[in-house]
């Protein structure tokens, strides 16, 4: 399905969604555990199977849901966690969303849009913490185009820090393109880009998005679509948890990603998991009308696991560390660290200024602080970005990945940009925990077919090669 202006189709069918929760209701246990045997072959559930283990409340059959995403997890991810931070480009915005600080009407808000300098001072600090993978993030705005977002992402793989950091991947988080529009962001080299539709519920949808070009639920349902059509293979999904029923919005979710699969040939690279925090300005964002528990949260996030076992999971900031610690385990494969929510904040003596930022964050430890703790809980930091340049995305990507590749390139990768961290960036602490994580991978990668290559470029990056995979 591509997007018809003229007859824009509203592929996430309500009705069946409903009668896919209504039919699911007080499961039995003998049904559920038919389903977890399902999911833990790998092979993905349909929106049937999905809306089973939603409906689920019982404590214990929760808790097997919980062991069999925590398995699914461990195969084919093994204990890499990919690291990432977002970068806010502009916090100006002509949408009224009533859940964000950078709404239209919010007067509280400053308003700032970094130039081209001010980027390449946010990249540097960024780059000196060692961050080799970056998330821009823009408000939508009608003096903010796509040539403009373009010479965003140049500015940032322009910029190299004086430790010699560099920007390997650059992801984007802004409002749809025409498919014109999204050829000029897949020339800039860009990686994934992501768009949350927020809600999947139409009423509500109409009821938060009040004005201005975000009002338009069939143009932001289509963006993915318009984005492949337009070069960018990898694409990352999303709705903002806490605006309608989580059990709608998860199964539209899983929809989405199925239709795009059916007429693109591959899924969402990415979903991620936005829970509503506190904004400036923003009322319904302190009380959303979902409750959404962290018991819900992290059912939410192992069913999606299961349903899609080869789509990365991403979490940002918003929540706190302890339950990221958690989130980790049952599914999650990439998260930010360090973040900061509002334009020229890396840079800025004074951080923590309310007025500018888009919500309060749950996780406000330094990427040094998130590093050491991953270490010493056994997870394997990662800023491999090896696949993205040699061309491994979309369809390729989500074959090799099915084929146990990530256990196979991804850790030692993992591994070897670790090794780059802990040499150039990690605070004594931190390197210490780091290299016990070394170490011990070492003996395991030993017993591997790519053992021996392995500990060849683990030597070379040990004496100052960089960026080899
Ligand atoms: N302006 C673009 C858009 O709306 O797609 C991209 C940037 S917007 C800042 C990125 C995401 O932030 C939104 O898609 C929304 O899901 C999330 N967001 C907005 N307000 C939030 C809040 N109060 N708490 C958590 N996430 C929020
Ligand atoms: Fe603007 Fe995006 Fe915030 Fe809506 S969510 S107000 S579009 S920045």
């Amino acid at each position: 399905m591509t997007y018809d202006p003229e007859n824009p189709q509203d592929f996430i069918d309500a009705e069946k969604i409903w009668n896919h929760i209504d039919a699911a209701n007080n499961p039995a246990p003998d049904r559920v555990r038919e389903v977890l045997a399902k999911a833990a072959e790998m092979k993905g559930l349909s929106l049937e199977e999905a809306a089973v283990l939603l409906a689920c409340e019982d404590p214990r059959l929760d808790d097997e849901i919980f062991a069999t995403a925590k398995r699914v997890k461990e195969s084919i991810y093994g204990n890499r966690m990919v690291l990432f931070a977002p970068l806010y480009i502009t916090n100006e915005c002509s949408n009224c969303c009533s859940y964000c600080g950078f709404n239209a009407t919010n007067k509280e808000l400053t308003r700032r849009t970094l130039t081209m300098d001010e980027i390449k001072d946010e990249v540097r600090v960024l780059e000196d913490q060692g961050h080799k993978r970056l998330l821009l993030v823009y408000g939508e705005h009608p003096r903010f185009g796509a040539e403009w977002m373009k010479e965003t992402v140049e500015a940032v793989y322009a910029t190299q820090s004086e430790k010699s950091g560099e920007i390997r991947r650059v992801n984007i988080n802004c409002a749809p393109l025409s498919v014109d529009g999204f050829k000029t962001l897949a020339s800039a080299g860009i990686g994934t880009y992501q768009c949350f539709q927020e809600t999947y519920h139409r009423e509500t949808y109409a009821k938060v998005h009040l004005k201005g070009k975000k009002a338009d639920f069939l143009w932001r349902l289509h963006a993915m679509h318009r984005a492949m059509a337009g070069g960018i293979d990898d694409v990352g999904m999303g709705a903002l948890f806490g605006l309608f029923d989580h059990r709608f919005e998860l199964l539209a979710l899983l929809a989405h990603a199925q239709q795009l699969e059916a007429d693109t040939g591959v899924g969402p690279h990415t979903i991620s998991f936005p829970r509503i925090e506190p904004a400036l300005g923003s009322e319904m964002s302190t009380n959303p009308p979902d409750v959404i528990t962290d018991h819900r949260f992290k059912k939410i996030v192992a069913i999606t696991r299961l349903a899609v076992p080869y789509t990365g999971l991403i979490m940002s900031t918003r929540e706190n560390g302890e339950l990221r610690r958690e989130l980790m385990e049952l599914g999650v494969s990439q998260m930010s660290a360090g973040s900061r929510t509002y334009p020229g904040a890396y840079s800025d003596p004074e951080y923590d200024r309310p007025e500018v930022q888009q919500f309060c964050l749950g996780d406000n430890r330094s990427l040094d602080e998130v590093i050491r703790e991953m270490a010493e809980n056994g997870f394997t930091p990662s800023w491999c970005t090896a696949c993205y340049r040699k061309g491994r995305t979309g369809d390729h990507f989500m074959g090799l990945a099915k084929q146990g590749f990530i256990q196979e390139f991804c850790i030692p990768n993992a591994l070897l940009t670790l090794r780059e961290y802990l040499s150039d960036y990690a605070s004594p602490e931190t390197r210490a925990a780091g290299e016990a994580l070394l170490a011990k991978s070492e003996e395991t990668m030993a017993q591997r077919k790519c053992g021996k290559e392995f500990s060849k470029l683990l030597k070379r990056v040990t004496d100052g090669e960089r960026d080899l995979y």
